[in-house]
């Protein structure tokens, strides 16, 4: 299927040749740099979004560039397009070593929709008693059951193949403090930290590793966006906490003076573990946030 030849200059290192990894999310943010750095590093890699037109143009410039990759359009918490990615890496790859779950979602408004804050606001960064249904609804299901469905097709392929693997999946710091007016976003990285320490333990005997990375504000377009959305909304909300809990938003770095981690930063910690130097690691849900959960 791919007639590029391979370009010297693309290809940085074996580090992962032979291999083949699913990255979701794989349009934007750290999943298309994910998605280019592990093809850089000689793997195959199957990329799905459901942003379709985005993550295939991605796609297309990895192989275009000399990688090896395969774009698989939809929803992550679909069954059909989980097991499709699965079928995807096997047909076109020959099997499946592992995967990046690091599609996300932090409002309930498409990501390919420009933001209109007055006339979405009802639909993210709300607390429990404003919080709307839509809001819960599609974070919930993307973040925590689609992180679910994506790891049931993989290890179902996995487990069957007998070759051990290493999955990654991508939570936040949401996923291990609680933060203002994200409830949705907070219940559901909570989840994805649970279901990665479940997984692991249940996998552990077929060699397969599964690891969570937790990333406070990385530069990407979900952290922009809602840096916009959230704006005059935080800063309404703030100092509603109860005298010892300082009332604490996701974003307040937005109004401090600190740098966003790149998204090559938190994608270097990803491959780190996907790869075989990180064969004693699992069942870790890990701090990538510059120290932000140190107090
Ligand atoms: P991040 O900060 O996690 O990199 P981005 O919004 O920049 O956030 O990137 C997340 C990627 O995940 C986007 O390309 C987005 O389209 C994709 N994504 C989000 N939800 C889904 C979903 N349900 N199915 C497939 N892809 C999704």
């Amino acid at each position: 299927h791919d007639v590029t030849p391979v370009s010297p200059d693309y290809v940085i290192s074996d580090r992962f040749a032979g291999k083949t990894y699913i990255v979701t999310g794989s349009a934007r943010g750290m999943g298309k740099v994910a998605a280019d750095r592990l093809a850089r590093e000689g793997a195959n890699v199957v990329g799905v979004d459901w942003i379709a037109d985005e993550g295939a143009a991605v796609i297309a410039a990895i192989k275009a560039a000399g990688g090896k990759a395969e774009f698989v359009p939809g929803d992550v918490s679909d069954t059909a397009v989980c097991d499709r990615m699965v079928e995807v890496a096997v047909s076109t790859f020959g099997g499946l070593d592992g995967a990046i779950n690091n599609a996300g979602v932090m409002d309930a408004i498409p990501p390919s929709e420009p933001i209109d804050y007055d006339k979405q606001k009802d639909l993210a960064f709300n607390p429990v008693h404003l919080a709307s249904d839509a809001y819960w609804d599609v974070v919930m299901r993307v973040n925590a059951t689609g992180v679910f469905r994506c790891m049931r097709a993989q290890l179902r392929h996995m487990v069957e193949q007998g070759k051990g693997g290493s999955i990654v999946n991508v939570a936040s710091v949401a996923g291990l403090r609680g933060f203002s007016s994200t409830p949705s976003y907070v219940a559901s990285k909570h989840a994805v930290n649970g279901l990665t320490k479940n997984a692991a333990i249940d996998y552990a005997p077929y060699g397969i590793r599964i690891n969570s990375v937790n990333m406070a504000n990385t530069d990407t377009p979900m952290v922009q966006r809602a840096k916009q959305l959230v704006g005059a909304r935080m800063k309404a909300l703030g100092g509603v906490g109860m005298g010892t809990i300082k009332t604490r938003s996701l974003l307040q770095y937005a109004d401090t003076d600190h740098r966003d981690a790149t998204p090559e930063e938190q994608v270097a910690i990803m491959l780190f573990l996907l790869s075989d130097e990180a064969s004693n690691i699992t069942g870790a849900n890990w701090a990538t946030d510059g120290g932000f959960t140190t107090y």
